[in-house]
Formats: C-alpha cells, sequence, structure tokens
C-alpha cells in the first residue's frame, strides 16, 4: 500500500510531525543496516543472493498496475525477494535493498522528494518490524550466519508476515487519515481484501524461495512463473476495476469515477480549506460531424478532444468524458477563481485548433459550464447541476465558458429535469399540435391555421414550447421533433382536405431544422406521403433567427420553395431584416411580431411601424398576417391599416385538432358563420383568462361576421 498527496492546509503540523518520526525511525534502520552490511560477510551463496537483489530490483520497477494507470496500488512481487532475503541473511540487507529499490522507482516516476523517503521509509520500518518478530520467536538470520528455512520456521515467518502487512496498514492509513482528516480504520478498510490477499499470496512465495536459494540457487527462475502469475492475476483484477471507472474509447475517467473522486475531494475539504471546480463541456455541432463525416471520424474526434483537454490541465486535475460529446475537468487545490477561467478558457482555444483527419480539417468549439464549491453546490450533484446550467447558458449564448450564475438559473430544476423525459416524450408521442386559427380580415373567413406545439407531460400537464424547444434544440433533439410534427400536421391536413376543408396549415420550424443536412427533401417526402399539395403547407421560420446564419438559411429556403411549399416570415420586426436581405428571400408573408401589434392602439409608433411592414410587404407582393391580436380596437386598427390576416386570442385559441375542426365547421362561411355558439366559452378553456376573453371574442367575431356580410 502507497500513499499520500499533497500536504494537508489543516492538520498540517501532525503530518509533519508524522513524517518526521517515519524519516526519523527508517534513516536510523537504514543506518544500522547498511553499518551491519559494510562489517558483515555474506556467507551462503553469493549467487543466490545476488540473483534474488536483481529480481528484486527489477520487479519493484514494475509494481502491479493497469496499464495505462500510473499510481500502483501499491502491491509488488518484489516484497516476495525481498522477504526471502532477509529470511536467509537478516533484514540489514533486505531493508537497504529494499529501500533502493523502492526509491529508484518512485523518483523514476518523479514524485515528491518527501514522498518518496515516506514510501521507501516506511516499508524499511515494516521490514524492521518482521525482523522484530522472527526475533521474537528466536530467529535471527544475519549475513554471517544465513538461516536455513525449515519447516520449523513456519509459525514465526506467518506471524513476521502479518506483522509486516499490518505495520504498512497502519503506517500508511494514518497519513492518509490525517490528510482527508478521516480515520485510520477508515483508511485501512478501504481495499482491504485486496491488499491483504495480494500481499500475502506474494509473502506466501519467500520460503520457497529462500530454500531453493540456500540449496540449489541456479533453481530460483523457476519460481518467476508463480510470482508472475500472481502478478498478472493483481494486474488483472485492478485492470478490470479501471475498466468499471473508465471510458473505452477515450481512456478518461467515467461518470462513476468522476463521481468518487468529486466525493472524495469534497469530503477532504470539509475539513480542510479549498475550493475545487467543476467544468462540464459539451461539443457544439458535433452531431454534425457524426452525421457528415460518419460515426468512426466521430470516435477520433473525441479521443483527439480527450487527450486535448488532458494536456491542457495539470496532470492531477481529473478529466472525465460523461458519455456522447459531453466531458468533464475536477480542479482541486485551487487558490483563486480566476484560476478556473483561464483553465476553461485554456481548454477552449487547445479545442478550437482544427483537427486533422486523412486530410479533412474539422473544426471544433465548445460551451463549457463553470460550477465552484462551496459556491455553487457542496455535493457531486448540485455542483454538476450548476455546471450544467452554466453550459447551457454558455450554449445559448453562442458558445465560450460561463460561470454559473443563480440569477440566470430560473427554474434550472425543472429545465434540466425536462430534457431526459424530453427523449422519452419524442419516442412515445407524448408532443402534439395544437391549431390556433387565422382569419382574413376582409371577410372574416377562416383561411388556414398555425400549428403550435404542445407536450402532455404526466405530472406537469401541458407544456408549452417555449419550455422545451430550446432544449431541444440544444441537445439535438430538433431534427427529431420537428419530423415527428410535420408528420402530424400533414395527417391532419390531409384529414381536413377529406372532410372538404381547405386549410393552409402553417407549421413552425426552428433555423436549427433549416440547417439540419437534408431538411427539403424530408418536407417534400412528407408531403409525398401523405398526398398533399406543398400549397397547402406554410413553414413558418423567426426572421431574427434566419438572420444568424442567412445565407445557408436562405439558400435551404429557395429550395423548400422550388418544392412548391410556402414561407413565412415568423416575428417580423424583431430581427431588422432590411429591405435588400427580404428582396433575396423566397417568402410569401410576413407575419407582424405580437409585440407591436398588442401596441398599435396605444402607441402611434408602434401603429406607423405596423403601417409600414403593411405597405412593404404588400410592395413586394408579400401576404400580411397580424399575430397576438387580443382585442376588437387592434383588429379593428389593423383593418383600417389594410393588413391582409388576423390570429390571436380574439379570434381563436390554439386548440387540440379534435376541438379545432369543429370550431372550423362552424366558422365556414356557409355555415351559420361567426353567429358564435354558446360552446366557445368552452372551447377557450385552458387560457388564463378565459371567460372574458370569450366574452370579447364572441362580440369581436360577431362585429366580423357583421361586416362581413355588409361587404359587397
Ligand atoms: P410563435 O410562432 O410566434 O407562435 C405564436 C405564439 O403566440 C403561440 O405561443 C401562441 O399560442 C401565442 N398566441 C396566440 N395568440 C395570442 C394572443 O392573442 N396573445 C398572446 N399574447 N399570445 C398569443 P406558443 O404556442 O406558446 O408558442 C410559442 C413559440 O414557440 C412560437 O411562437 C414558436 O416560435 C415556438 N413554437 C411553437 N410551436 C412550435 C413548433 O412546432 N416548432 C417550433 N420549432 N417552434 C414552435
Ligand atoms: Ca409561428
Ligand atoms: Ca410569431
Amino acid at each position: 500500500m502507497a500513499s499520500a498527496e499533497e500536504p494537508p492546509s489543516r492538520g498540517w503540523v501532525l503530518w509533519w510531525a508524522y513524517l518526521l518520526l517515519i524519516f526519523g525511525l527508517s534513516s536510523t534502520l537504514l543506518g544500522t543496516s547498511a553499518v551491519a552490511i559494510v562489517h558483515g560477510h555474506l556467507d551462503g551463496s553469493a549467487g543466490a543472493f545476488v540473483l534474488l537483489a536483481v529480481f528484486l530490483v527489477l520487479s519493484e520497477l514494475r509494481p502491479v498496475m493497469a496499464s495505462g494507470s500510473y499510481d500502483p496500488d501499491g502491491v509488488s512481487v518484489s516484497t516476495a525477494f525481498v522477504f526471502a532475503i532477509m529470511l536467509i541473511w537478516g533484514p540489514a540487507p533486505a531493508i537497504v535493498l529494499q529501500f533502493v529499490a523502492i526509491s529508484s522507482r518512485e523518483l523514476l516516476m518523479r514524485k515528491q522528494w518527501w514522498r518518496v523517503f515516506f514510501n521507501a521509509g516506511q516499508y524499511a520500518i515494516c521490514l524492521g518490524a518482521a525482523a522484530f518478530v522472527l526475533n521474537i520467536f528466536g530467529l535471527q538470520p544475519a549475513m554471517r550466519h544465513p538461516h536455513l528455512f525449515t519447516a520449523g520456521s513456519s509459525v514465526a515467518f506467518v506471524a513476521a508476515a502479518v506483522v509486516y502487512h499490518l505495520a504498512n496498514l497502519l503506517l500508511v492509513g494514518f497519513i492518509l487519515s490525517i490528510r482527508k482528516g478521516s480515520t485510520v480504520w477508515a483508511e485501512i478498510t478501504d481495499e482491504f481484501w485486496y491488499y491483504t490477499s495480494t500481499t500475502m499470496a506474494v509473502i506466501a512465495l519467500s520460503p520457497v524461495l529462500a530454500v531453493v536459494a540456500m540449496h540449489s540457487w541456479q533453481m530460483i527462475p523457476l519460481l518467476l512463473l508463480p510470482l508472475f502469475l500472481v502478478y498478472k492475476t493483481a494486474s488483472i483484477s485492478l485492470e478490470r476495476e479501471q475498466q468499471a471507472l473508465h471510458d473505452a474509447l477515450t481512456g478518461l475517467a467515467n461518470r462513476k469515477l468522476l463521481l468518487a473522486s468529486t466525493s472524495d475531494v469534497l469530503d477532504d475539504l470539509q475539513l480542510n480549506d479549498g475550493r475545487v471546480a467543476l467544468i462540464l463541456l459539451d461539443l457544439d455541432r458535433f452531431k454534425d460531424i457524426n452525421d457528415t463525416l460518419g460515426h468512426p471520424v466521430g470516435d477520433r474526434v473525441l479521443q483527439v478532444v480527450a487527450s486535448r483537454i488532458k494536456e491542457a490541465v495539470r496532470p492531477g486535475d481529473l478529466v472525465a468524458r460523461l458519455g456522447g460529446d459531453e466531458f468533464a475537468v475536477l480542479l482541486r487545490g485551487l487558490h483563486d477563481d480566476a484560476t478556473v477561467n483561464e483553465v476553461a478558457e485554456r481548454i477552449r482555444a487547445w479545442l478550437h485548433e482544427p483537427i486533422s483527419l486523412d486530410g479533412t480539417l474539422v473544426d471544433l468549439d465548445a460551451s463549457l459550464g463553470i460550477a465552484l464549491f462551496p459556491d455553487h453546490g457542496d455535493d457531486f450533484d448540485q455542483l454538476h447541476r450548476s455546471a450544467d446550467v452554466a453550459m447551457y447558458v454558455a450554449k445559448a449564448s453562442g458558445g465560450g465558458v460561463a460561470v454559473y450564475d443563480a440569477d440566470k438559473d430560473t427554474n434550472s430544476l425543472a429545465r434540466l429535469g425536462l430534457l431526459g423525459e424530453l427523449r422519452q416524450a419524442v419516442d412515445s408521442g407524448a408532443l402534439g399540435l395544437y391549431y390556433q386559427p387565422k382569419i382574413s380580415l376582409a371577410t372574416g373567413e377562416v383561411v388556414g391555421v398555425e400549428a403550435l406545439v404542445r407536450w402532455q407531460h404526466p405530472t406537469l400537464g401541458l407544456v408549452m414550447p417555449d419550455d422545451f424547444i430550446p432544449l431541444a434544440e440544444l441537445s439535438g433533439l430538433m431534427p427529431r421533433v420537428t419530423d415527428s410534427l410535420i408528420d402530424q400536421a400533414h395527417a391532419q391536413s390531409a384529414a381536413w382536405d377529406a372532410d372538404g376543408l381547405r386549410l393552409v396549415v402553417a407549421v413552425n420550424v426552428s433555423v436549427r431544422d433549416l440547417l439540419d443536412h437534408g431538411f427539403a427533401e424530408r418536407v417534400s417526402a412528407a408531403l409525398a406521403r401523405h398526398a398533399i399539395d406543398p400549397a397547402g403547407l406554410i413553414l413558418e421560420i423567426t426572421e431574427r433567427r434566419l438572420l444568424a446564419d442567412f445565407e445557408r438559411g436562405a439558400k435551404v429556403l429557395a429550395e423548400l420553395v422550388a418544392s412548391g411549399v410556402h414561407i413565412s416570415l415568423d416575428d417580423f420586426g424583431t430581427g431588422y431584416s432590411s429591405l435588400t436581405l427580404l428582396k433575396q428571400l423566397p417568402v410569401c408573408e410576413l407575419k407582424i411580431d405580437q409585440s407591436f401589434v398588442s401596441r398599435i392602439g396605444e402607441s402611434e409608433a408602434d401603429a406607423t411601424i405596423v403601417g409600414s411592414i403593411v405597405e412593404l410587404a404588400h410592395a413586394l407582393d408579400l401576404t400580411v398576417v397580424a399575430e397576438g391580436v387580443e382585442t376588437i380596437d387592434v383588429l379593428e386598427r389593423l383593418e383600417a391599416l389594410g393588413c391582409d390576416q388576423a390570429q390571436g386570442w380574439l379570434v381563436g385559441l390554439p386548440m387540440n385538432a379534435e376541438t379545432a375542426s369543429g370550431w372550423i365547421a362552424q366558422h365556414q362561411p356557409d355555415a351559420t358563420r361567426f353567429a358564435v355558439p354558446r360552446q366557445d366559452a368552452r372551447l377557450r378553456v385552458g387560457a388564463a383568462t378565459a371567460t372574458t376573453r370569450a366574452t370579447t371574442a364572441a362580440a369581436i367575431t360577431t362585429a366580423a361576421a357583421a361586416r362581413a356580410r355588409t361587404r359587397p
């Protein structure tokens, strides 16, 4: 069992005192052993001694460890040789040889000097204790009078082995307990059976080695095979443990190990002050790489990312892959928060360097979220949640690094919980469409409907799109959501067609969808599947977000229009598109954003804006729709301004398919149009002020109907 990392910030007096005690004791032992060697003559076979010593040093240089791990769990087959030497020639050469072997290995591993001395020193003390036990049993082997191991020495040997092992557990357990502020008992019992069984299996071979060495040392190499098997078994069991805690693709720690390490580090910090940071990292647009270049390339990109992150942090910091393209870094021993930001920025900068794979350059970017202990959480779950929120904030603002900020954490719990459930909802068909009517202001007739997604959640009830569409976009779920909604809208459209209702159905698509590979083809395929006239479909795209990636977006829009689909620019007025841009876009409709519409009654400026949008649209031969029409006053003003169509609570609320069908049937021009049926109040259930709005709606639709009737 090997030990001890950094000096603790609390309890360091005890820690140093203990180190000094170990240094003192082991130096004394080493000194006396060295003197004994200098004054002693080696009796017995020199060949046996040299062979055992060589094997001792060689095997110490190769301690038992899983491949890829750098910190051995302190079991080494060299103990068999050490013990064999001690059983024959006494503790002096064993102590010196073991000290030299261990310290050379640790120095080669570039450990701190005090760590080297502690580890090598405590083993010297353990050997000293074992020799003392042999002594009690009357066994006093020495260089001058080597001991011939016999059956009668077995009890002494077992006692010495047990004491050696216990001393090792206690000496190391004690320093770990000071550092972690835990109990010695807790440190000893940790992995007790693994250490005990492997150590004992190794030591058990030492009497055999001793007997063979004394009788015919040339046969010592024969014993290497069983020793090697012990070594191999221990390595394999460590290897298995490694695999359970590591990600196979990148070799990084997995979620389980990250959780365990974070908990360990935080436990330590309950007793010693200090700060810890958890950084979560998610690659931007990794899905595109997988989709366009294939999974094998995606995997290699992840491996490169893993090694770059590792290079960007200190060797002691834990880097983990949590799945997919999500990584985490645990930084400990932080002295100030600025360091965390530096590390995060450095990781991002390193990832930003294009990756060259077989001549193809892959550009990467990442969003990183930082959570600090203790400010943003005092256990792994809380830190992880905070870092996740921060990462979400970073991503929403276009990538980069964000530190957790409680102010931006509005209902984050709900949001994070929702993500997992959203995936299932898409598969289980829990996302459905509501339909909100659009009427012609000139005739009052229903010209179409806008399909609006709703999530029927088992416990939360109806979840609105603003609460989950951004999540779907960030998590790469959006293409599946949109495909399924377009399919539903088409099925409904076909059903209305069959009932003789010719309605244009507007479906909202996010710009993310538009930029998704093969979107236009998928839309055409869906139209063909349901045998729908493309002219019956309008895709609504938010103006502001389209401008963010205008060129690519415009290209896909052109493909869609070529297949006969109509495009509407949603939330128009919020994106400041110029006339030039507007002319380049193949759209047929502008939807004036509700923020302007709702204010035209009160604000002259807004009325002017709406008026100019109407004029502009008409100059470009586009239809203008006003959305968010809530009052008669607004409706009348829109009509006066020459707006073509209106949509809003005043006209009709978003309704499920069945209710919408009934509503439309009753509002068709040839039916008893707009003589608002009494159940309208029921149709509007679900809206906040259902009754008042229903009353106004009844009034306005009656007014619109009256106007429509008096028109030529
Ligand atoms: P949007 O496209 O601007 O949709 C209009 C929103 O205004 C809808 O909110 C609608 O219910 C609401 N609304 C309708 N009449 C009135 C009114 O008189 N007053 C007020 N204040 N609001 C009214 P909803 O359904 O919550 O949708 C919000 C946004 O979510 C939509 O804004 C759209 O951007 C997005 N969305 C909805 N469904 C989908 C979808 O299927 N796919 C995508 N990508 N986005 C969707
Ligand atoms: Ca819309
Ligand atoms: Ca809108």
